[in-house]
C-alpha cells in the first residue's frame, strides 16, 4: 500500500551536519520526498507535535530539545512507507537499534536520536497536517 509518512531531521542531526547523510539513506531505499522544508519550532509547537507524550517524564526535555534549533521536516512517500522508514531509522534507543540504521550509526542519546518518523497511518496524517498544507506537497 502506498503510504505517506512524516520525517524529521531533528536539531541534533541538522547541527551535526547530517542532513545529507540522512537524505541519502532514504533516497537509497527508494522513498520519495513529497515535501520538505526547514523550520524552527516554538516550545508550544513542539508540545503540540508531541502531545501524545504529554504525561511522560521526558516531555519537557524532548520538547525543549525539539525547539532548540532548526529541523528539516519532510513528507516521504512509498510502498509501505511508514514501516520502511521506521526500519531505516532504527529503535528509539540507538543502543538497541539494528546495525546499519540511522539511529545506530548517528544517534548519541535516547533523546538526541537524529530522526523522527510517524509510527502509524493515523499519526502520519496528524503529523503531516501539522506541518504541511496540500499546496506544499507533490502529488505522486
Ligand atoms: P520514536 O517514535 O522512536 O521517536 O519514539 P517515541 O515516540 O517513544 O518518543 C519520542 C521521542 O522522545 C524519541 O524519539 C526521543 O527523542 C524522546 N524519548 C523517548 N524516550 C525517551 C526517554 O526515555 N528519555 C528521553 N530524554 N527522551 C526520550
Amino acid at each position: 500500500m502506498m503510504q505517506r509518512t512524516l520525517a524529521i531531521i531533528k536539531p541534533d542531526g541538522v547541527a551535526r551536519g547530517l542532513i545529507g547523510a540522512v537524505i541519502s539513506r532514504l533516497e537509497e531505499t527508494g522513498l520519495k520526498i513529497a515535501a520538505m522544508k526547514m523550520i524552527q519550532m516554538t516550545k508550544k509547537q513542539a508540545e503540540g507535535f508531541y502531545k501524545v507524550h504529554a504525561e511522560k517524564p521526558f516531555f519537557d526535555s524532548v520538547t525543549d530539545f525539539m525547539c532548540s534549533g532548526p529541523c528539516i521536516v519532510m513528507v516521504l512517500e512509498g510502498e509501505e512507507g511508514i514501516e520502511r522508514y521506521r526500519k531505516l531509522m532504527g529503535a528509539t534507543n540507538y543502543k538497541e537499534a539494528e546495525e546499519g540504521t540511522i539511529r545506530r550509526d548517528f544517534a548519541t542519546d535516547i533523546e538526541k536520536n537524529v530522526v523522527h518518523g510517524s509510527d502509524s497511518p493515523e499519526t502520519a496524517k496528524y503529523e503531516i497536517n501539522y506541518f504541511f498544507n496540500a499546496l506544499e506537497m507533490i502529488s505522486g
